[in-house]
Parts: C-alpha cells; structure tokens; sequence
C-alpha cells in the first residue's frame, strides 16, 4: 500500500487542524494518490475499523480525547488544464492539492475566477464539502464535476455533476457525512484573465470599482488576501487570532421577520433572509477578544466570528467558549447559532 504512516511525528492530532486541537489518533496515515486513498478507505471498511479524513483540518474541531481507528492525512497531488473551444479552461485538481495554492497557480497563469476564494486554508477535496465561499463567490459558482469514492458500494463514481451535491450556503450533501469521499474536483474557468464580477460591496470599496465589474484578477487576490489578513482569515502561525477554524458560526438563515427587527439581513431566496451572525453575537454583549475559560482560548481580536485557541486551550474550553456564544445569542436575540465546522467526536 503506497501510504507513508507518520505516527511517529505526533501523538496528537492537534498539529493537523489550524485550531491546534484534538486528542490522539490510534493509527495516522498520509495518502498520496487517489488510488492509495480509496485502497485505506477499503481496508479500513473491510475490518469495520473507524476512519477520518483530513485535508488541511481548518473546518473541524477533535475532541480532546482523540479519534478511535485510523485517520488519513490526505496528500494527493497534480492539476491539468485544458482549454475548451470556446475559450474557457477546464481545471482538474487532485483532491490533496493545498486550495490557495491551486488559486495562486491560476492567477499566475493569467486565469481568472477563483481570485476571491484567495486565501482560504485546507485542501481543495473539501472546497465543495461546505460549498466553500468568500467575498461573492462560492465555489460551486465553478464546479464542473466531481469523481468520488462511495464507501457504501465500494465504487468510484466519476464525473458527477455539482447539480447533485445539494450545494448550498456553506453546505451540501457532502457535510457531516463520512461515506462519500471527494477524490478530484473539475471547475470551469473564464479563460480571459479577468476576474468573476465583483459581487461583495467592500471588496468593490477596496478596488475602487463599481460592483459587477471584472478586474484583473492578479489586483483581485492581492485585495482579498490584504482584507482576509486584517480580519485574521490568512493562516499565520506566529498570530493566535488565526488559529481557528474560521468563521465558527454560520450566518443564521431563516424566515423573513426572524431575529431582532433591527439586525442587518440579506435576502436568501423565497421568503428567507440571511442575518449577520457577528452582529448577532455583539448584540448578546460579546466584543473581539471575549475570552473564554482561563483565556486559553478568546474571540480573535480582529473578528467576533472566529473561536481562538491562545496557545494552550483544549477543545473542551473551546466548546464552552462556543456554547456561551450561542447561548448568548439564543436569549438575547432568539436566534439559534449553528457552527460551521464538522465536530468530530464532540458537540455543543
Ligand atoms: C483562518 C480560516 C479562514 C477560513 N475562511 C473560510 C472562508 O472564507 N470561506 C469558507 O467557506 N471557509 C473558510 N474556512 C474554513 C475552511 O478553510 C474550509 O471549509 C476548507 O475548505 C476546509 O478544508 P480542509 O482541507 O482543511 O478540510 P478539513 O478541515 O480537513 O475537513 C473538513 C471536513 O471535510 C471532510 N473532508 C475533507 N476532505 C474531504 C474529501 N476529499 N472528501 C470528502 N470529505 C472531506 C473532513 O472529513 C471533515 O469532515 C476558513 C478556515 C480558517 C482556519
């Protein structure tokens, strides 16, 4: 089996994930092929053993205790364009590959379309899991297809379309589930260079220009990358405000007239608004840097969304930090927060 176990590097998992935390694993494993990855998946599922995929762990939070079985690492690698007749360009991207670089390597080739999803950490296997998303544009705005592993049949399924994945706001049928396994993402790209329209009001502030204009994609990423680092949304490890798993909780949607009349809301489709779920957390009296047990883990200073870990929290004080977060939220506002991370083996 072409894995390469890296047990021997750490007893926990917490060096894997950007919030540093999590207990350890019984048998930690990195794949570096799609082939090698579905050849653990069948192994582990023919001895009924227990598995846990990771790419960059930047969306989930591990309990203290640790994962029973086997957890991958996953580090399959490579990327192909082709050009299409009509001048767009079709990218097929291994799921292992690192995002940012995958939207950097773009940019550089003078593509454009993934500039505003800059920045954002883990792999691009779990980009459609959560239907990953940034400054107006979500990544099934692009995605062709996908080919998964189905742990149920044991079968690869190539090419299914995104149609299929139930993509939605920072959801799809992909989330919270462990039987489907992304092995490559296929997405289509514009091909002239500029990027998708400016759809996200700041970042047509920060440019200069009028929204549903396309720039340069290049002057796009340099723009989001500058505003993702003054909220602490660029992974630093010398800055405790991005040790995180980002945004912690998703943007509650609900019916319209939902919430506190005066809170900040977006329409969200027939008869639904989006309400600003960092809004919601200073109206339950919570500023950036509100800490949470003995100040081990905080609210980042730069931004109510995100749940830091200082240094030496464990997911227990996170958990706790987050439920009063949301608890907060629930009797001040009446409004239930939902986390946006997958919590494996914990919960709120
Ligand atoms: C500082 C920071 C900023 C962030 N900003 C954003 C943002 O702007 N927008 C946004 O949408 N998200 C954001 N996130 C969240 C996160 O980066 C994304 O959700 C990212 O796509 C997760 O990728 P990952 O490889 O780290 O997934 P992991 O955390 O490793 O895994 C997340 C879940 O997906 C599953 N999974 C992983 N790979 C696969 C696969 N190949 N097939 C099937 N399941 C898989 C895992 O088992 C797990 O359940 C941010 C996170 C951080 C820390």
């Amino acid at each position: 089996m072409r894995t390469v176990p890296v047990r021997a590097l750490a007893s926990t998992l917490a060096p894997y994930t950007t919030l540093r935390l999590g207990g350890p694993a019984e048998r930690l494993v990195e794949v570096r092929s799609a082939d090698a990855l579905v050849e653990v998946m069948r192994a582990a599922d023919d001895a009924a053993e227990p598995v846990l995929l990771l790419g960059g762990g930047s969306n989930v939070v591990v309990a203290d205790a640790g994962v029973p079985g086997t957890v991958v690492l996953l580090a399959s690698a490579g990327r192909r364009l082709e050009r299409r007749p009509d001048g767009s360009v079709l990218l097929t991207v291994e799921a292992g590959e690192d995002w940012d670089g995958v939207v950097a390597a773009t940019v550089a080739d003078g593509l454009g379309g993934l500039e505003c999803l800059s920045g954002i950490p883990g792999r691009t296997g779990a980009t459609p899991v959560q239907n990953v998303g940034a400054y107006g544009v979500e990544i099934g705005d692009l995605l062709v297809d996908v080919d998964l592993y189905d742990r149920r049949t044991g079968a690869v399924r190539a090419n299914v379309p995104a149609s299929q994945l139930g993509l939605g706001y920072r959801t799809s049928t992909l989330k919270g589930r462990a039987d489907a396994i992304v092995l490559r993402v296929r997405m289509v790209l514009p091909g002239d260079g500029a990027s998708a329209p400016i759809r996200y009001p700041e970042l047509a502030r920060t440019l200069g220009v009028e929204p549903g204009s396309r720039v340069p994609a290049a002057t796009v990423r340099e723009a989001v990358l500058a505003l993702r680092r003054g909220k602490g949304m660029v992974l630093d490890p010398a800055d405790h405000d991005t040790w995180s798993a980002g945004s912690f909780f998703t943007n509650p949607v609900l019916p319209a007239g939902s919430g506190p009349a005066d809170a900040p809301r977006w329409p969200a489709g027939a008869g639904m608004v989006k309400l600003a779920a960092a809004w919601l957390i200073e109206q339950a009296g919570f500023r950036r840097g509100s800490p949470g047990p003995g100040g081990r883990v905080a609210l980042s200073d730069k931004h109510v969304l995100a749940l830091t870990n200082r240094g030496s929290g464990t997911t227990a004080d996170l958990l706790e930090l987050a439920r009063s977060v949301r608890d907060g939220v629930r009797e001040r506002c009446g409004v239930e927060l939902v986390p946006e991370p997958v919590l494996v083996g914990c919960r709120l």
